[in-house]
């Protein structure tokens, strides 16, 4: 029988161990994350940005290296003394390829992800899916998973899948989606039942895109990142100290469905003056086609820069409520830049540059003054890499 002294040294010893354990995951995984944001990075450079001795960091990186998922670069560091191991550190290239899905009112795209921000390759699979029942998108999204993960050998552990999809996802499921008009549909465990895979997540699409630029886009050198995602429909996510801010049943950032003007347009909500009914894609084509039958955005667009007045009308208005969507963003979080992105910018260069002229109207000087507006860099691929970087995300979770 152990007594109470014996006892309590025991608890002691277990919970030093239990210290070490965890302030050493924590090093590890603090090295790990400023090689990561940097790309490529110097011991010198993690030393100082760490606060930790070259001692400890070397020591790291040597357990992060027989880990696999970091790796030496070619190249010396010139600025390295004599003695000094003078190669810099990237994250492994192979190790955290994962799988990305973006789900999307006009489809659904596959890709697969590395940890550099890359999309290595991609499936694009064209169908509304607000046309389709849930069961068969499941189906044709675990088909789309089975055939790229057949056509890329050099996935052999098991993989990791992140799913992007627009609406209010908590817990795993998709509570609501106007745009694909569903309602609390779960479909992780029929993906994971039809493809044998148990390491499927999905998350809200403009989250996952703010995690992207965070990490490889516009928001990698800002503390307090927004991102805008204007397409077919309307929503932002913010990231803080590089992580996101979810609030209450991961519902924040959802201003698509702000009324902006009461009785005004109606939503597919079902609700009337929602920011979504005067800056959508849907939305804008729905005014434009009252005038003209037919018209694209691109001839949308091109009557505008004619001066067709009726087209110059349109425009004015959707650039005032984009204004009143960056004014609500910038008073609201005070961050430090705005990125922009979702179709309608990254499709229409000249609506995107309208927008970045323009968008000071309804904001006042001193809010003004206080952020960047930046348009995204990431071609119409950077949700795909989000999706696939919080897979990876989890996968390091499992590694660290
Ligand atoms: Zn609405």
């Amino acid at each position: 029988m152990i007594s109470n002294g014996e006892k309590g040294e025991s608890m002691a010893n277990t919970s030093g161990k239990l210290d070490k354990f965890i302030m050493k995951r924590l090093n590890q995984r603090l090295v790990f994350s400023i090689i990561l944001r940097g790309g490529s990075v110097s011991r010198q450079q993690i030393a100082a940005q760490s606060r930790m001795s070259q001692m400890s960091v070397g020591r790291i990186i040597e357990e992060l290296e027989k880990l696999g998922i970091v790796a030496e670069e070619n190249g010396d560091e010139p600025d390295a003394g004599p003695g000094r191991r003078a190669k810099r550190l990237r994250v492994s290239s192979t190790v955290f390829l994962c799988v990305g899905v973006e789900m999307h009112r006009d489809g659904i795209n596959v890709g697969i992800i590395n940890l550099h921000g890359r999309v290595l390759r991609q499936i694009q699979h064209r169908k509304d899916l607000s046309a389709c029942p849930p069961g068969e998108v499941i189906t044709l999204i675990g088909t789309l998973i089975g055939r790229i993960l057949s056509e890329n050998a050099d996935l052999s552990v098991e993989p990791f899948v992140g799913i992007a999809c627009p609406g209010l996802i908590a817990d795993g499921v998709i509570r609501f989606s106007s745009q694909l008009k569903w309602k609390n549909v779960e479909i992780l465990p029929a993906l994971q039942k039809q493809t044998g895979i148990r390491n499927i997540f999905i998350e809200n699409e403009v989250k996952a895109r703010a995690v992207a630029e965070d990490l490889f886009g516009a928001g990698r050198d800002y503390e307090r990142s927004i991102v805008l995602s204007i397409g077919s429909g309307v929503g932002s996510a913010a990231v803080f100290c590089h992580e996101l801010y979810r609030g209450k049943l991961n519902m924040a950032g959802e201003i698509g469905h702000i009324c902006v003007s009461p009785g005004g347009n109606m939503c597919e909500c079902g609700r009337r003056g929602c920011l979504q009914t005067y800056i959508a894609d849907w939305a804008i084509l729905r005014e434009a086609r009252t005038v003209r039958e037919d018209i694209t955005m691109q001839g949308l667009l091109e009557a505008n820069a004619n001066g067709e007045p009726w087209a110059i009308n349109l425009m004015n208005r959707v650039l005032e409520y984009v204004s009143i969507a960056i004014s609500i963003l910038a008073n609201t979080y005070a961050p430090d830049v705005i990125i922009l992105c979702g179709r309608l910018i990254e499709e229409y260069s000249t609506l995107r540059d309208l927008i970045l002229k323009n968008y000071k109207r309804e904001i006042s000087d001193y809010v003004l003054s206080s952020f960047d507006l930046k348009a995204s860099d990431f071609d119409s691929d950077g949700t795909l890499v989000g999706a696939g970087t919080l897979a990876a995300y989890r996968l390091l979770d499992e590694i660290l």
